[in-house]
């Protein structure tokens, strides 16, 4: 409770003699903070609890004040006003005062965006301030609960589950798991000091010419810290309104650098402090929005300082950290020359069938959410990536992993409780009759594991695809996949695997044609199912063809072939490893189709990276199995794997992925029909969810294939920071597959830059 405008006025006239003409009280984020006003001049009122602790607090304020005024005499510092008997502090029954004198000037943050004058002033100033208190010590102050101390902010971590938007809680959480992972253990080694660790745009104040800082108002927040939290704090603060965060954060650390010199491990760290400020502001805002939901001052930050995370995930961490090293003098390291000795290393140890992506390969160094960023300082939008669907370590998930990998890793044999919890939970996505699991590793061995299921239940060894399937790498799931073994070079399809042709709408159905493309597509099904008559295994297919060319299905055209299969005693397998998890806008792809497979497979984006793979099927079918045969895979099933997989759900769920994927997919459809409409070179845009193909033609009366600009459209958005990539028979459909994270801007800016890379491309 604040004390009332009487008492302060009492308290006042009463132990500091002052004529008072007018007591205001001022925002504070939790003390009690009066603008005491008298005929002649101006005081502020500060009022803490009054408690052992807290006082020995003050009292160390009050010296750190008496030492910076003495040491920066050019810098207006607040006097403190001692009472009428002579004592700093003045207490009553709930509260410490302290009266000190007015800083004069403007608050920086009451004006536009700081200049790079001003910026390099607060540098300066902060620099100064840090010198001032390196070898001030206070008995009383080494230890307070300082919950804006980023030494300390893994106490605060738990709280980024209050925030309620997705984004931000990810973003903050992001930064969390950085400090967990890498930067509390990077930290703990800098230098520690007695530090302001408050110096923002409100606690700094500046004249009429903004070029200055001529003073700081506030010690409220000093604490034994390490020196670079304090920096990172201030300029955490001040990219607020700055159009390039990088150059602004440099001008900030080089003046700071000039006072009081950093290290280069300081520096190096300065980055991901930055955005665990971000991160621990908006736990505490999401705190405080439940405990104290009037408190407005607690939330005045929270859109500037989500906007400032969004820019700062985007930002390539090198390219911050040698900006700021640069501004401090530091040589820039030769990144070049690793990067190319990493490829060059690559080409001695591994088969040339390793190739690797675009003309020049990436090299990566990080990957943060929809984001990717090289060892050379770029950083680019990753819009092809099924795997790590949640986004590049999404904390939620590495955490599961990291904490599961700590406590208990084992195998199948034995019982415990992941695999069981994901199993239910996986199931619980499922239609009830398919109620059994089988953990594997990767798609392939789903995949794979499926083929066998299916031959053991039905007895059968024949197995129709779709033409340019892609099903995996092992020995049989190649077998099933026309898109390697059945091109050119490759070794021929096997005569027990027949192909139904690819349904492509674009292609394959006739100029005119005014029949049922289903029938079309299905035209050869009658032939196939005679051919395998009595010795049909299956029918597998994905449920929207991926690698072959993002090629959806018409309708019933999947329960068409489920009821011919079937019908010949054949089961029907449906891959989701590309298409399930919600990468259409359906928790699983078939759903669209009205079909209830017999099997599905599942992969890459099971476990967001981490290898994992997944068959689901009926009793029956694995009961048939598990009579015939001993099946144990050695990693299948970890305990590790299986909490990966659970923090997956959990996002899935938490953050309404399928939600923004329908939002986002209507998006990027939008812009792309926007785009064909304008570029000729498009001739075909298909697909679903986040999940789309963009076909470039030459000509679209012809439909010759435009192959080579497709590369050139994928090298130019590359050089644009935009990671996308071509398949298709021809290689070129842009194939646009972005983690399901991505943000409404991330599209917009996606879409803006295909349009210049198509306007640049002539035919
Ligand atoms: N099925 C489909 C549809 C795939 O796209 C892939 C991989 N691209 C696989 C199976 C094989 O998965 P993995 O590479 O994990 O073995």
């Amino acid at each position: 409770m604040s004390a009332s405008l009487e008492h302060v006025t009492s308290l006042l006239t009463a132990a500091f003699k002052l004529e008072v003409t007018s007591v205001v009280p001022l925002g504070g984020y939790l003390g009690q903070n009066f603008l005491v006003t008298t005929s002649s001049d101006r005081f502020v009122l500060k009022g803490f609890s009054n408690d052992a602790h807290t006082q020995a607090h003050v009292e160390a304020q009050i010296e750190a004040i008496k030492l910076a005024r003495h040491l920066m005499p050019d810098t207006d510092l607040p006097s403190i006003i001692p009472s009428q008997n002579g004592q700093d502090i003045c207490a009553d029954d709930k509260t410490l005062w302290i009266l000190q004198t007015y800083v004069g000037g403007d608050l920086i943050g009451e004006g536009p965006a700081a200049q790079s004058e001003l910026l390099q002033s607060v540098g300066q100033v902060v620099g100064m301030l840090d010198r001032t208190l390196q070898n001030f010590n206070h008995s009383g102050a080494v230890r307070r609960d300082m919950e804006w101390d980023l030494a300390d902010a893994l106490m605060y971590r738990d709280y980024t589950d209050l925030i309620e938007d997705p984004e931000s809680r990810r973003l903050a959480d992001y930064f969390f798991l950085q400090f967990e992972a890498e930067g509390f253990s990077r930290l703990s080694k800098l230098r520690r000091q007695f530090v302001h660790n408050d110096c923002h745009r409100f606690a700094l104040k500046t004249d009429n010419l903004r070029q200055h800082v001529t003073g700081v108002i506030d010690f409220g927040d000093l604490t034994f810290s390490y020196r670079i939290c304090h920096l990172a704090v201030t300029i955490s603060d001040f990219l607020t309104g700055q159009d390039d965060i990088v150059s602004s954060a440099a001008l900030i650390t080089g003046s700071y650098h000039q006072a009081f010199p950093l290290s280069e491990d300081e520096i190096t760290l300065l980055c991901d402090l930055v955005g665990l400020r971000y991160g621990l502001y908006l736990a505490h805002a999401a705190r405080m929005r439940r405990e104290h939901p009037n408190n407005v001052h607690a939330q005045s930050k929270v859109t500037d300082v989500e906007h400032n995370l969004r820019r700062l995930i985007a930002t390539n961490p090198i390219a911050f950290g040698d900006a700021l090293r640069a501004s401090c003098g530091f040589e820039t390291l030769n990144r070049q020359a690793k990067a190319e000795q990493l490829v060059a290393q690559r080409r001695q140890y591994f088969s040339s069938s390793l190739y690797t992506h675009y003309d020049d390969p990436l090299v990566l160094s990080r990957g943060s959410l929809q984001y990717l960023h090289d060892s050379d300082g770029k950083s680019y939008l990753d819009c092809v990536n099924n795997v790590s669907q949640s986004g590049h370590c999404n904390p939620h998930i590495a955490r599961a992993a990291r904490r599961q990998t700590s406590i208990l890793n084992t195998n199948s044999r034995y019982v415990y409780a992941q695999m069981n919890e994901l199993a239910e939970r996986l199931l619980s996505y499922f239609p009830d009759n398919l109620d059994t699991v089988f953990f594997v590793n990767s798609g392939s061995e789903a995949n794979d594991l499926a083929m066998r299921l299916a031959s053991t239940y039905t007895k059968g060894s024949q197995f129709i695809v779709l033409d340019e399937a892609y099903h995996g790498n092992s020995t049989a799931s190649t077998d099933i996949s026309p898109n390697r073994i059945g091109r050119p070079g490759g070794l021929g399809m096997p005569n027990y695997v027949h192909r139904l042709m690819l349904p492509d709408a674009y292609r394959n159905v006739p100029p005119g044609f005014s029949g049922s493309v289903t029938d079309a597509f299905l035209a050869e099904l009658p032939d196939l199912i005679e051919k395998t008559k009595g010795e049909l295994a299956a029918f597998v297919a994905e449920s929207l063809v991926g690698t072959g060319g993002q090629f959806p299905f018409p309708k019933n055209y999947l329960n068409t072939i489920y009821a011919a299969v079937r019908d010949a005693g054949g089961i029907t397998i449906a891959d989701e490893v590309q298409v399930g998890f919600g990468r259409t806008g359906d928790m699983w792809c078939f759903e669209e189709q009205g079909v209830i497979p017999d099997i599905v497979t599942m992969g890459k984006p099971i476990a967001n990276g981490h290898p994992m793979g997944a068959v689901v099927t009926n009793r029956a079918i694995a009961e048939a199995f598990d009579q015939k045969v001993v099946y144990f895979n050695t990693f299948g099933g970890n305990p590790v794997s299986c909490a990966t997989a659970l923090g997956v759900l959990d996002v899935l769920e938490k953050d309404q992925l399928l939600k923004n994927v329908n939002a986002r997919a209507h998006q990027l459809l939008e812009g792309l029909d926007a785009l064909q409409r304008k570029h000729s070179l498009i001739g075909d845009i298909r697909g679903r969810g986040l999940y789309i193909g963009v076909e470039l033609v030459v000509d679209r009366a012809t439909k010759e294939p435009a192959r080579e600009e497709a590369k050139r459209c994928v090298e130019a958005m590359k050089s644009r920071g935009f990671l996308l990539n071509t398949n298709g028979y021809f290689n070129n459909v842009i194939k646009i597959k972005p983690p399901l994270i991505i943000n409404e801007a991330d599209i917009q800016s996606l879409i803006h830059n295909l349009d210049l890379v198509l306007s640049e491309i002539v035919v």
